[in-house]
């Protein structure tokens, strides 16, 4: 902490969504033990899932949640599905006159928002506040898009294609397929956004990363020189949830009692569990649920199967039998709602974790050191799976190669398909073992980052005494 640090204000405003809000919160959580005042700005409905009032050993920075404006609307407090993100980015942007009016009032010495809210860089300019990007992403995929752009290498392709070719100009040789590229172009609005996104960047005074250079050194220094930001790697900021409490209250509440997931973690070996979770928003179909239930029948390895809004009984969704005999045998253990992932993931017996590679879940794993099992979804999905399977080496595919929109009907990934993906991290040859191996120097890595002395440390140290430096320049101290 330097003399000055301590007058220093930063605020934060991520989207509106449980996978930006999480690491936005976790990243503010990095500069009060610095010395530096944070405030999250959210609506009143976010609120209580960020400041839980009952409880007490948690260092979450306060939240500010200006009564909206007359002209704002009613928002809900999160898109209710992924199919509802395009008109919730439309809708958040009517708080701009809200946002405008908590920064006049607070006056911080930087604002860190969302990419997704590109019209606050506007708001910040006018009242001569420095605004920081925050990108949930991987540097990786940063990269990538921008190579696929540069290049227009959709152009030269037929959209939904199973043609491959090599993204250019990257670090690494890097090859997909053209139905795996998320095309923006085909979503209504999206362009429009994208493009704001990317002017609105550019004029920003850098980004914030939820990375750490020793990860992708050589996509930090790419994403530096030729995308041509200014970039400072935090990451993992999961890891400043240290005790239990912490990792357990992230996010939301969770839909089973944590030391009753513990207690059955106990009874399992060492790296024998494999974790499935499609991350906050996505909701599996029943049809996928039942494949997923036949492919862990079918495998060795015990698991944490988290599931979301199922109604009905679990016959309705479960392979018959499945609840008795395979869940009641302690083989495995269903979340229905929330699950405390981190927790989950940083127990010893977890040995692997079928992700849809959101980017959120994709470190969090790395920082557990624990294989993934790769089964994107959508938006820069298939990009984070690209970094674990080709660039990291910690992760297999399951095999999905086609984009598909949110709510659009998907392929059903088949229960041996599933088993097997599984099978090749958990079953212990070769291969895994080099896997398991690598997984754990990275979260070892990770672990050593953010103390004292590492490279995301000195980052948040930098981002500190550069703002300190601007303050004095500009004589608002
Ligand atoms: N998460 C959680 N419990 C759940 C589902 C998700 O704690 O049951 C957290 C997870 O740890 C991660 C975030 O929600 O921090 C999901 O973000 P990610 O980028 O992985 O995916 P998204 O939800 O944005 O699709």
């Amino acid at each position: 902490m330097t003399s000055t640090s301590q007058d220093l204000h930063i605020l934060f405003f991520p989207f509106l969504a449980p996978g930006h809000i999480i690491p936005t919160v976790d990243l503010a959580k990095l500069f009060p033990c610095r010395g530096v005042k944070a405030t999250i700005l959210t609506t009143p409905g976010n609120a209580p899932s960020i400041q839980p009032s009952s409880t007490k050993r948690m260092t979450t920075p306060p939240c500010a949640t200006p009564s909206p404006s007359p002209s704002s609307p009613s928002l809900p407090p999160r898109p209710a599905s992924p199919l509802a993100l395009p008109k919730f980015i439309k809708a958040i942007e009517l708080l701009c006159q809200s946002f405008a009016r908590v920064l006049r009032e607070l006056l911080p010495d930087a604002v860190v928002t969302d990419n997704i809210l590109p019209w606050t860089q506007d708001v910040a300019a006018e009242l001569d506040v420095p605004r920081l990007v925050f990108h949930g992403t991987s540097l990786f995929s940063l990269c990538a898009s921008h190579s696929i752009d540069r290049f227009k290498v959709l152009e030269s392709i037929p959209p939904g294609s199973a043609q491959s070719f090599v993204l250019p100009c990257l670090p690494h040789r890097i090859v997909m397929q053209r139905s795996q590229i998320w095309d923006v172009s085909e979503i209504p609005g999206m362009t429009l956004l994208v493009d704001r996104i990317k002017i609105f960047e550019e004029r920003s005074y850098g980004v914030v990363a939820n990375s750490y250079y020793e990860l992708e050194p050589d996509y930090a220094e790419h994403y530096g020189k030729v995308v041509g930001r200014r970039v400072w790697n935090v990451g993992p900021v999961s890891l400043c949830n240290r005790n239990e409490i912490e990792k357990s209250r992230r996010g939301d509440e969770t839909s089973i009692d944590c030391s009753q997931c513990l207690s059955w973690l106990n009874t399992k070996k060492p790296g024998s569990v494999v974790y499935i979770c499609f991350g906050s928003m996505y909701k599996l179909p029943i049809a996928q649920i039942r494949e997923i239930a036949l492919g862990l029948e079918a495998s060795d390895a015990p698991f944490i199967l988290v599931v979301r809004d199922v109604r009905g009984n679990d016959s309705d969704w479960l392979p018959e039998g499945f609840e008795g005999e395979v869940v009641g045998r302690g083989k495995g253990l269903i979340i229905r709602g929330w699950a405390p992932q981190i927790l989950i993931l940083n127990h010893e017996a977890v040995g692997g974790f079928v992700t849809h590679c959101g980017w959120n879940s994709c470190l969090e794993g790395v920082s557990a050191g624990v294989p993934m099992i790769t089964w994107p979804m959508f938006a820069e999905q298939f990009l984070n799976e690209r970094l674990i399977v080709d660039v990291l080496k910690v992760g297999v595919g399951v095999g999905v190669k086609e984009y598909v929109d949110i709510g659009a009907e998907r392929r059903v990934v088949a229960g041996e398909e599933i088993r097997r993906a599984v099978g090749s991290v958990m079953d212990g040859g070769e291969e895994a073992e080099e896997m398991r191996r690598r997984a754990r120097e990275l979260a070892e890595m990770g672990r050593r980052v953010v103390e004292e002395g590492g490279s995301s440390y000195a980052d948040v140290g930098e981002l500190i005494q550069e703002l300190i430096g601007r303050r004095k320049a500009t004589g608002t101290e």
